[in-house]
């Protein structure tokens, strides 16, 4: 085998397919003079709600901004609940905390790693007044039994989909299930800004009013100021960026979609490392493709070795995290999320790799667990 240097991320596929249309689309900002909430974002906005099979999107400043926004939105604040995977990357549980509310965690289905639906009625309390599903790794959570629950008991739903643009669960699309639904462009989403960038999807028409107020000072006419709001908008040249990079995200997806299955096929036969398991209602964009492995520091080094560069999503769990001391969880906890941080190792996965690269990585994982 020659040796590859394959990084864990890259742009290079998709920043020479698009090129010349990016940087069309950057003059075009920098020309208008028009540089904060205009045509862009507006544009932008309604081709994001489209594809989102919703009524309205939101730009916003970043996929945190937009659960945050979301949850001031839906009046939740101190007092309150808000329910939460334990596994989940730290945004989703920070917004909770940042409008005064407590996270209250529910552990992961531990083949899927999302939300484990069956775990959520024991954990609503007088006190709960929303759920945040949080569809990791380019999975959607299993929203129809999430959205019974929350109908049963009266609860909020604010999807997390940051990391599953385009996945769908009975072939209705993440984001387009709860009442307001947040998403990010941070670059190294499946869909991406060239900076910080997000937004927020909802079919109610109040709740979009809100959210515009929210994300502008309070105000969605100048010098109205009706609620206390944010500075947390979308940039036009973002917007027009992300206008240029939609018309491949479904394109893109698929791509993902084939280096999976390259995965899933080079890699099934090595019984040291589990793949992602993906439920049979349910397709994933595989944002990340995470399998769980035996002796994970020793192969993460073998492969680095190699070439390959790999991550970890997340080797520290929310509720054992530094900032979340005060809520007093301990190790032991949440038993399935601590283990998943122990075992989970991504792979590189991006549009541009080859059946070579996936190959490549395979053979090196299979001669690691060979010695
Ligand atoms: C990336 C991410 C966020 C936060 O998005 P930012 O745009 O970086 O603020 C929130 N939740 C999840 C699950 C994410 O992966």
């Amino acid at each position: 085998m020659n040796k590859r240097t394959i990084k864990y991320l890259s742009f290079d596929y998709i920043n020479t397919e698009l090129r010349e249309e990016l940087i069309a689309s950057f003059t075009k900002g920098l020309d208008s003079q028009w540089y904060i909430l205009g045509s862009q974002v507006t544009q932008f906005e309604e081709e994001w709600a489209a594809w989102n099979q919703s009524k309205y999107a939101i730009g916003v400043a970043s996929g945190l901004d937009a659960i945050i926004i979301a949850l001031r939105c839906l009046d939740i604040g101190s007092g309150d609940e808000v329910i939460v995977p334990s596994n989940t990357y730290i945004a989703s549980v920070m917004a909770v905390t940042m409008v005064g509310a407590t996270p209250i965690f529910v552990e992961p289905n531990p083949d899927t790693f999302n939300i484990d639906p069956n775990k959520i009625e024991a954990k609503i309390t007088a006190k709960t007044k929303a759920i945040i599903p949080v569809h990791l790794y380019g999975q959607i959570s299993e929203m129809e039994a999430i959205m019974t629950i929350a109908e049963k008991h009266n609860l909020f739903v604010v999807e997390d989909n940051a990391q599953s643009q385009g996945s769908l669960c009975n072939g209705k699309i993440a984001g387009s299930f709860g009442h307001m639904n947040a998403t990010s462009f941070y670059p190294g989403k499946n869909i991406g800004a060239l900076g910080d960038g997000g937004a927020i999807t909802t079919n109610d028409e109040a709740l979009y009013h809100k959210a515009r107020m929210y994300r502008n000072y309070g105000s969605e006419k100048k010098y109205h100021n009706t609620v206390i709001g944010y500075n947390s908008r979308l940039d036009e040249i973002q917007a027009g960026l992300l206008s240029v990079k939609m018309k491949k995200l479904d394109t893109w997806n698929i791509q993902r979609q084939e280096v999976a299955q390259w995965y899933d096929q080079a890699l099934a036969n090595i019984n040291e490392i589990q793949s992602p398991r993906i439920a049979p209602n349910i397709q994933s964009v595989y944002h990340i493709y995470p399998v769980q492995v035996k002796q994970r520091e020793a192969l993460q080094s073998f492969l680095k070795s190699n070439g390959v560069h790999t991550l970890i999503h997340y080797p520290i769990p929310t509720h054992l995290s530094e900032a979340y001391q005060y809520l007093g969880y301990q190790s032991g906890d949440f038993p399935i999320a601590e283990q998943i941080a122990k075992q989970e190792l991504s792979l590189p996965i991006y549009p541009g790799l080859t059946q070579e690269d996936i190959h490549y990585i395979a053979d090196l994982i299979r001669q690691f667990y060979s010695k």
